[in-house]
């Protein structure tokens, strides 16, 4: 078993150190907040003091942090200076492609090794380590990745090179937020055409119209499985969050010029959700602005 640094054990990284430890591997933890700290602590990992205390003969330095900022700070401060060379960069939150990239750079020009390893599931998925993993890197260091991320993970997948994992995490998502207003307007114009909810429910989901949105994580109450909207759209994938992969899914496409127009619409509708006052509500709570038909 691997001697592993984590560093951020929030809602996400909390969930993924508890299952490194849970599989046997040495987990020292670090996070600013002392109760996130406390949580790793009960779950099996070794506290430590700082993030540079976690980074001793670690084979695996994990990072789960908010955004691109907070990593190239740990980076910078804690990790690049203190990893050895041996030891294998993974950072798993979700940042800007570019950011990923120059960080890598930084760490090769440093004779160390990087990989961006973004997921897909929520704190469920991080908790049940079951989470989706897309890696951007050499296939050298996908292989020496791969190794930690099954332990979290029912999926780990080699996007290509630096900053594809980042890549592909924001194209997923994109077409995320676009389908679930799409489907969640769907659902609004049936409603007013008379339709009953359930019974779209149950064309839609074996026609083409189809989808994630549609068919497992349905926006409408007592219709198809269990799902946010069950509970007043509390839990699941908040708003924020999804705006914030829309905002990073922008910057990129301006960055190579790409033309993204239904990602800048939902862009656009989950700000004035947002603004609304409802950045902690669930994205697919976003039906209830199109209810109400705000312009
Ligand atoms: P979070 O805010 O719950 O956790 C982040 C943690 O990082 C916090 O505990 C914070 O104290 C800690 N932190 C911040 N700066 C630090 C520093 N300098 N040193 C040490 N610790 C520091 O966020 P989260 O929901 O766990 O998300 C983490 C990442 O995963 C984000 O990039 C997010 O976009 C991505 N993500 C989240 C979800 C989700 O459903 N929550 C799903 C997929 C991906």
């Amino acid at each position: 078993m691997a001697r592993i640094a984590f560093i951020g054990l929030g809602n996400m990284g909390g969930g993924m150190a508890a299952n490194l430890a849970k599989a046997g591997h040495d987990v020292r933890a670090f996070d600013l907040s002392a109760e996130a700290l406390a949580r790793a602590k009960s779950a099996g990992c070794l506290p430590a003091e700082s993030a540079a205390a976690t980074i001793e003969d670690a084979e695996a330095v994990i990072t789960m942090l908010p955004a691109g900022r907070h990593v190239e700070q740990v980076y910078e401060e804690a990790v690049f200076g203190n990893a050895a060379k041996t030891a294998l960069l993974i950072d798993c939150s979700t940042i800007e492609v570019a950011t990923a990239r120059r960080l890598a750079e930084a760490a090769a020009a440093k004779g160390l090794t990087a990989v961006d390893a973004p997921v897909s599931g929520g704190i469920g998925a991080a908790n049940a380590g079951t989470l989706t993993f897309m890696v951007g890197g050499s296939a050298a260091a996908f292989e020496r990745a791969e190794v930690f991320l099954a332990d979290m993970g029912k999926a780990v997948i080699h996007a290509g090179g630096n900053g594809a994992g980042q890549a592909a995490k924001i194209c997923n998502n994109m077409i995320l937020g676009a389908t679930m207003i799409a489907t969640c307007e769907a659902f609004v114009l049936a409603r007013k055409l008379g339709l009953d909810p359930q019974k779209f429910f149950d064309i839609a989901s074996v026609s083409s119209g189809q989808s994630w949105s549609m068919t497992t994580y349905a926006p409408v109450p007592g219709v198809g499985p269990e799902t946010p909207a069950d509970h007043d759209y509390q839990g699941g994938f908040a708003a924020a969050l999804m705006l914030k992969d829309l905002r990073l899914a922008m910057d990129a496409a301006a960055s190579v010029d790409a033309d993204t127009p239904m990602g800048a619409k939902a862009a656009e509708l989950y700000q004035r959700f947002v603004d609304m006052g409802e950045a902690g509500r669930d994205f697919s709570g976003i039906i209830r602005m199109l209810e109400k038909g705000e312009k």
